[in-house]
């Protein structure tokens, strides 16, 4: 099968969001709205490396397009469009079909359009997305503004994906597979959180981002971190790892003030959200549990270690 057909056939859809040139030319063409900034990211999934190899390909389509809305929502933006960059090592038709309905139930959910991309052939499956998205100008949320006494917030629960590749088979492989980007609560925290980044390489790394930016320290309350039921019913230092050095969780974790945070607690979230500690001037990360400093030493995920 030729290039352009699968492109035809699996990726040409009629744009749903307001898209000026879509698939088909040799770029795409979109109009900024008034006094936005265009906010983009990448990401890339390798097989074997990003997902396991027997990963559906309904859940690879859904997850590719679901870790970019997850970096485009971390700085308080709306989604727009995504391309899709796709190497293939041959052309599987099941596959593809497959692929493409969980790349475009996933679009359909956040209501984003695929405008563009490229298709080649390769010895490994690797699929690159580019997303867009809009902000109201100078309102992104960087990882840089977190202040001494904001609450550290997490949304939804940490530990699940960890958990779920570690134990495939076991429900929570869902939320590995099928993670939820936090688009709307993201929105939400425009304008009041004063830093934030999604949960990709485990919740002490990405926090450890904040931190390093915004040139400050933090307690968390160990006993306060978000967990399954599964990951309450196992010793807790193991829960914990899980918690804090599992990654593709892609939930949010932000700073705001006690002030902002009441008024966030005025608005109609779709997603629970947890108060795990404080930050504080001194820097470092340190651990509490039960109001007592707890050792604890953990990892993230490093791709060249
Ligand atoms: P060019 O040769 O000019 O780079 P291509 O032949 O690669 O263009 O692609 C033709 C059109 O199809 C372009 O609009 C491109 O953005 C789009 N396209 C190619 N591959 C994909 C894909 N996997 N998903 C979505 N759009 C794609
Ligand atoms: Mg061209």
């Amino acid at each position: 099968m030729a290039e352009f057909s699968i492109i035809d056939r699996y990726f040409k859809r009629t744009s749903k969001v307001d898209v000026s040139l879509g698939i088909g030319d040799d770029s795409a063409i979109i109009t900024p709205p008034p006094s936005q900034q265009l906010v983009i990211c990448t990401d890339t999934l390798v097989a074997g490396r990003h997902f396991p190899l027997e990963t559906s390909a309904h859940a690879i389509g859904w997850k590719s397009v679901a870790v970019n809305l997850s970096d485009i929502a971390a700085m308080g933006a709306k989604p727009h469009s995504i391309l899709l960059a796709l190497s293939l090592p041959h052309v599987d038709e099941a596959w593809l079909a497959e692929f493409s309905r969980g790349l475009f139930d996933c679009c359909d959910q956040f209501n984003v359009s695929l405008i563009g991309g490229d298709t080649t052939q390769s010895t490994q499956l690797t699929i690159s997305v580019t997303a867009l998205g809009w902000i109201d100008h100078g309102q992104a949320v960087t990882r840089s503004g977190a202040q001494t006494g904001d609450y550290i917030c997490v949304s939804g629960q940490v530990g699940d994906a960890a958990y779920g590749l570690k134990h495939l088979g076991h429900p929570l492989q869902h939320r590995l597979d099928y993670p939820t980007p936090r688009c709307q609560l993201g929105q939400q925290l425009k304008g009041l959180a004063s830093s934030m980044i999604d949960i990709s390489d485990g919740l002490a790394q990405d926090l450890g981002h904040i931190l390093k930016a915004s040139k400050v320290g933090a307690k968390l309350q160990l006993e306060q971190l978000p967990l399954d039921p599964s990951l309450k019913q196992i010793e807790p230092r193991h829960a914990w790892q899980y918690a804090l050095a599992g990654g593709d969780d892609y939930e949010l974790c932000f700073t705001i003030s006690p002030q902002n945070y009441e008024k966030l607690q005025q608005q109609q979230l779709d997603v629970p959200l947890t108060i795990i500690g404080e930050i504080t001037q001194q820097s470092g990360l340190l651990f509490e549990y039960m109001g007592d400093i707890y050792p604890l030493h953990v990892h993230g995920y490093q791709h060249f270690a």
